[in-house]
């Protein structure tokens, strides 16, 4: 049998009592209703998040979470403001430990993953891997940038503004 074939879907929760011992599988497409962080930092529209991860028992008992996250998401460039796609991918290696003082024991290259509680969320993980692959400031391809000129347009940009915004007319009448 193909190893990809053992693969389950992602569940909402896996048992951390269970999962390593059994050398559970997960991959596939999460639902975005669990990236509230992330969506956080996301213009509004479709993004995706696909993941993989097994755990495992590894050397000196070590619970290992690994695998690989990847999402398309849509930020702001940081020059126009304009949405700009982006692919998040981030290759993931941690061990679940219970506290930090467990956590500091690990290896360099294994990052922690601190949870006390035997329910884990897989998309929790993923989540966090997505965050920290997120980078500071993005932009788009300078000749891609559609910056907005100063010039006659911008009394009509203010207008435009003020029909969708109304905290715009305020800021207008405080002038
Ligand atoms: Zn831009």
């Amino acid at each position: 049998m193909n190893d990809s074939a053992l693969f389950e879907p992602f569940p909402h929760y896996v048992d951390a009592r269970k999962v390593f011992s059994q050398k559970g599988k997960f991959a596939g497409e999460l639902s975005n209703e669990k990236f509230n962080r992330l969506q956080a930092l996301l213009v509004e529209g479709y993004f995706s998040v696909s993941a993989e991860l097994t755990f495992s028992i590894g050397d000196r008992g070590r619970k290992m979470i690994e695998g690989a996250v990847e999402a398309q998401v849509s930020v702001a460039c940081q020059r126009c403001l304009k949405p700009l796609e982006l692919t998040l991918a981030d290759d993931i290696r941690l061990a679940l430990v219970q506290d930090e003082e467990a956590a500091a024991k690990l290896d360099g290259e294994i990052e922690p993953w601190i949870e006390a509680e035997y329910r884990l969320d897989p998309a929790n993980i993923v989540e966090e891997q997505l965050l920290l692959a997120m980078p500071l400031a993005a932009y788009h391809d300078q000749n891609e940038c559609q910056i907005e000129l100063p010039s006659s347009n911008a009394d009509e940009a203010v207008s435009a503004e003020r029909d969708q915004n109304p905290f715009a007319i305020l800021k207008e009448l405080k002038k």
